[in-house]
């Protein structure tokens, strides 16, 4: 059983940290950049000088250095998802939000078992692998049993050449025996954002339901740990406070769970507000963060925590989420909606029962010809996971980098098995060309591992994986 402080999250410190650093110095700054290139991540004081700068060179200083942090880690990898919304039912008043209790704006709907295996179909059709099932604060008569069942559903699916390999959850708080249960169905990461650590902000925009107790969204992680999960993701939803406050805060997080658990989580992901039917907080956010210091989150957040993922949803536009690729994120969500049922009604794109609005409305072929030409390799491996290379055993592996033996042959396979199922004639053409020149940039164990996958793959052989 791990310690219970009374409170992880403590803002004094942050702000005396914070305070401290307020104005970035340029030694200072190249002192932390030269500790980050060693990929060994960064004390929360070391983050607070990131967060300070300001300065066009000294920011271009620390874009570079992540840059290469994140090629000698990830190499050119993106790895791919899908979001499906199975419920937008919700008890709770999170201001920011369609899917909240009294918005009267949007059609609600909880999708029957049969209605996701018909979204899950279309999904796998399009050559999805990974889903990331998410949902509002209520579920229909079975209660959570509901979302157990949509995940045996996804994972039941079979169509053609594919099935669903990892399934991602992101629903609200649960108990440690309902994540046991959770755990039980196998699935991949828990994630949940604490939205913002700030607690005076948190009252303020959490107005009603089970989501106004900050302390059992914030202890979650906890008992999912607790319960065995071991991959679980956090986040934080920029917007809403001061971002370098919540930077801080999420530190502590960290380092909190790397300390009662003996490791951090497997991924963070970094939403930013975006306008929501029936939500005038989402339109005019009390802190709207700009694109440049967007991108300055994504490239501190990569030295801070360098093994951790950094996922980038369809809520950033196409040319955000292709510059903050070199900036450090290694995950990304493509021809996503958020409506239920927003898969097989393609026609309703602009219905307004969608959580939010998205960036980037183009289909997965389109984006992955897009980040294919840019030279990044899509990933749908789901390898580690399958293999129980998960929580302590991945950080394991990934910190010496021998990821880089699994991971790149793995990407490599599971591309070419995308483009020769599922892309179009210019997406397969552009992909064939990058994995033949990324093979043969490749050397030693690496590159006969993915000579050895991909040739699998092109004798008709899919799921092959190291
Ligand atoms: N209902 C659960 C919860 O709140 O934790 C599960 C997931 S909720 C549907 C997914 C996430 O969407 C929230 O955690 C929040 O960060 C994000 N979100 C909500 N409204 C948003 C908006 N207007 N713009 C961007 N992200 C938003
Ligand atoms: Fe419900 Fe989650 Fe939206 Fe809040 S963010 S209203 S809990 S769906």
């Amino acid at each position: 059983m791990y310690n219970v402080p009374a409170n992880f999250i403590n803002e004094q410190q942050i702000w005396d940290i914070l305070n401290t650093h307020k104005t970035a110095d340029r030694v200072q700054v190249r002192e932390v950049l030269a500790k980050s290139a060693e990929m060994k991540g960064l004390e929360m004081d070391e983050v607070a000088v990131l967060t300070g700068i300001s300065d066009p060179e000294l920011l271009g200083e620390l874009f570079h250095t992540a840059n290469q942090v994140k090629e000698t880690i990830y190499g050119k990898r993106l790895v791919l998802f899908a979001p499906l919304y199975i419920s937008n039912l919700c008890s709770n008043e999170c201001l920011y939000c369609a899917f909240r209790a009294t918005n009267k704006e949007i059609v609600r709907n909880a999708l029957t078992q049969k209605q996701i295996t018909r979204e899950v179909e279309i999904l796998i059709n399009k050559g999805h692998k990974r889903i990331l099932l998410v949902a509002g604060e209520a579920y229909p008569q079975q209660g959570f049993q509901y979302v157990l069942d949509s995940v045996r559903t996804i994972y039941s699916v079979k169509s053609d050449h594919g099935e669903i390999r990892r399934v991602n959850v992101n629903v609200a708080p649960l108990t440690t025996e309902e994540f046991k249960m959770l755990k039980a169905e196998g699935i991949g990461t828990y994630q949940i954002f604490q939205e913002t650590y700030h607690r005076e902000t948190y009252q303020k925009v959490h107005l009603g339901g089970k989501k106004r107790d900050y302390n059992w969204r914030v202890w979650s992680l906890h008992r999912a740990m607790e319960a065995g999960i071991d991959d679980v993701g956090i986040g934080v939803l920029f917007g809403l406070f001061d971002y370098r406050f919540e930077i801080l805060a999420m530190m502590q997080h960290i380092r909190e769970l790397e300390n009662q658990f003996g490791v951090g989580p497997h991924t963070i992901s970094v939403p930013r507000l975006e306008p929501a039917t029936g939500s005038d907080l989402a339109t005019h956010p009390p802190f709207p963060v700009s694109d440049i210091d967007f991108r300055k989150i994504v490239a501190i957040l990569r030295l801070a925590v360098p093994y951790t993922g950094i996922i980038m949803s369809t809520r950033e536009t196409a040319q955000m989420r292709r510059e903050t690729f070199a900036l450090g994120v290694s995950q990304i969500s493509a021809g996503s909606r958020t409506n239920p049922g927003g898969y097989e009604h393609e026609e309703n794109q602009d219905d307004p029962s969608g959580q939010f609005s998205l960036g980037d409305h183009r289909p997965l072929d389109e984006v992955i010809r897009d980040v294919a030409k840019m030279g990044y390799i899509p990933s749908f491996c789901t390898a580690c996971y399958r293999l129980g290379r998960t929580g302590q055993d991945f950080m394991d592996l990934a910190k010496p980098g021998d990821i880089k033996l699994h991971c790149a042959p793995n990407a490599l396979s599971s591309f070419k098995e995308y483009l020769q199922n599922y892309a179009s004639p210019e997406t397969a053409e552009v992909g064939n060309r990058l994995i033949k020149e990324t093979i043969a940039e490749m050397d030693g164990l690496a590159k006969q591992r993915a000579q050895k996958l991909v040739k699998r793959v092109e004798a008709g052989r899919d799921d092959v994986y190291c």
